[in-house]
């Protein structure tokens, strides 16, 4: 999986992407991460990237050309356009289902703006999709493509070892994870519960999940509202007294 990453700060993906389980993915080669710095491909004598929006206004709006010529030096010898994001606060919602659907590309541009944003006109010629982390606005976009960049990355095989695996985590079947447990048993007075020391493997698989169930319900009713309960789960939630919802 590529990433490359259009940004006036290349030089903060490295502390980020180049250590723990993405900078090892990268040396493993699973995944590759370039960070281009927009302020090289400028053609003004003082390699400015930005300027004064026309039509007045507060801010600066950042110019169409370096991010072109950035854009050009990474594709002129591809015989394939990259899927091209712009992170944007005015883009989807990233969740983890655009998160899998995005994994399927193999190379990826992640355009990060800053100030008031970037000319339209190169957003209308480069960009399949706009994608937001969330309902807030950040001062730029490095932020948020290493959340997305990370967020990829994790879904590739191989990236996660399999202490690390994601099948059961919050959000891949639409559930919160189940509550996890290490050392010691008993921690300032209160015990691991009982079931997660018997070694009782079908035991310990149902009271995870009535644990995410409950969880879901509690903490993401938007979520549970979503869920399809299997047969099993209800008769796991009538076992413990839990409602059942149709
Ligand atoms: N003027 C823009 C607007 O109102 O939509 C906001 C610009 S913001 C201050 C600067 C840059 O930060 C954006 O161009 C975008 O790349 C990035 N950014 C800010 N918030 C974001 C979010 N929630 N998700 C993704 N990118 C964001």
């Amino acid at each position: 999986m590529k990433f490359d990453i259009l940004t006036i700060f290349p030089e903060i993906f490295d502390a980020i992407l180049g250590s723990s389980i993405i900078g090892r993915a990268q040396e493993k080669g699973l995944v590759s991460v370039d960070a281009h710095n927009i302020r090289d491909f400028s053609k003004d004598k003082h390699k400015k990237t930005d300027d004064y929006p026309y039509g007045g206004g507060n801010g600066l709006v950042m110019l169409a050309q370096p991010i072109y010529d950035a854009y050009r030096s990474i594709v002129k010898e591809l015989d394939y356009k990259p899927h091209f994001i712009y992170m944007s606060p005015q883009g989807k919602p990233l969740d983890q289902k655009l998160v899998e659907d995005l994994s399927k590309h193999e190379h990826i541009i992640l355009l990060c703006g800053h100030y008031e944003g970037v000319d339209e006109r190169i957003l209308e010629e480069l960009v399949d999709e706009e994608i937001s982390i969330g309902d807030y606005v950040l001062t730029g976009g490095e932020l948020p493509a290493m959340v997305l960049v990370d967020a990829i990355s994790r879904t590739i095989p191989g990236v996660l070892s399999n202490e690390e695996s994601y099948e059961e985590e919050s959000h891949k079947d639409g559930l919160l994870e189940y509550p996890q447990y290490t050392r010691p048993a008993d921690f300032m007075g209160k015990q691991v519960p009982e079931v997660l020391l018997s070694g009782h493997h079908a035991n310990i698989t149902k009271w995870r999940r009535l644990q995410a169930l409950r969880r879901t319900k509690a903490r993401r009713p938007d979520m549970y509202e979503q869920l399809e309960l299997t047969s099993e789960d209800k008769k796991l939630l009538k076992n413990n007294d839990d409602e059942v919802k149709e």
